[in-house]
């Protein structure tokens, strides 16, 4: 991992022993509900006014990484924020079981009825006439303030939202920035691979998206209908028939479809996907670094 210069890495240990104390954790807990910046008087008497030292201390504790100080008072940091938005998201749980919600789109395979069910933080949208199926997570904050009749909906959005993150090339755990490269299903060791059943062979032939992220390790995969749906090209293929790609539920885009999907030559690596949209077509050529190496419309 190369970082330029203004970029300085904590070790893991220390970022955790920096939360480690209760004091701490209602300091970044006030300063999330403060309105702006906060005096060093007003932050104390905000976590129930602690020893002056002792206060003095653990604040001291969480500066730089977590608390930054301006002239106008203490201020949480990006990194401050977003542990209380860790801590926000952590609050909701999956205690009560979704019973499985009837899609309204049949499946792109067979026809049959697709059903979208939530089990440990996973969402899964699959056919009750076929073995296809789409899994990905989800946190169960998302579902917050959501109706059953939105669900469908707002695990669509969350996945497109992901996307766009890792499109733009940043990590959606960590912010560290994303190698993309192509592999098939049949090469691919992460799960999109186990999740692909035997039963539709020809599917392990297909091109599957890959992204790695250089600074956390994390990988994510996804066909490449939904990896370049939101694509500038694609977005206008779609806008000049009148239609917002955007706003399509992303089970409705080929992903894993043999017949919109494929690898087109070996050496060099060429994959390709096709849109529809009526009758008219648009195929996606990328190479092995999923960089968009030809556009055909038809
Ligand atoms: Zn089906
Ligand atoms: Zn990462």
């Amino acid at each position: 991992m190369i970082d330029p210069r203004f970029v300085e890495r904590a070790e893991p240990e220390e970022v955790f022993a920096a939360l480690s104390e209760e004091i701490r954790i209602a300091i970044l807990r006030a300063l999330w509900t403060t309105d702006g910046p906060a005096t060093f008087s007003a932050l104390r008497e905000a976590v129930g006014s602690p020893d002056s030292g002792r206060f003095n201390y653990h604040l001291d504790v969480l500066l730089d990484q977590f608390v930054t100080k301006t002239d106008d008072g203490y201020e949480l940091t990006q990194a401050g924020k977003r542990i209380n938005g860790a801590i926000e998201a952590g609050s909701y749980t999956t205690g009560v079981q979704l019973e499985p919600v009837r899609l309204e789109h049949p499946c792109r395979t067979c026809g049959g009825e697709l059903s979208l069910s939530y089990e440990d933080e996973t969402v899964t949208v699959g056919c009750g006439d076929c073995p296809t199926t789409a899994q990905f997570a989800v946190p169960p904050s998302a579902f917050s303030n959501c109706t059953r009749e939105a669900i469908p909906r707002v695990a669509s959005r969350y996945l497109q939202a992901t996307f766009h993150r890792i499109d733009a090339g940043f990590c959606p755990y960590c912010d560290g920035s994303l190698q993309s490269t192509v592999e098939t299903v049949a090469d691919s060791k992460e799960a999109a691979a186990e999740a692909v059943p035997e039963e539709i062979a020809d599917v392990r032939d297909l091109p599957l998206a890959r992204y790695d992220c250089r600074r956390c390790g994390a990988t994510y995969t996804a066909g490449l209908g939904i990896a370049f749906h939101q694509h500038p090209t694609v977005i206008g293929f779609y806008r000049d028939r009148g239609e917002d790609v955007r706003e399509r539920l992303v089970w409705t885009l080929p992903s894993l479809d043999p017949d919109r999907e494929r690898v087109r030559s070996t050496d060099p690596f060429r994959a390709s996907v096709t849109f529809d949209c009526g009758d008219d077509r648009l195929t996606l050529t990328v190479d092995a670094d999923l960089d968009v190496v030809d556009v055909d419309s038809s």
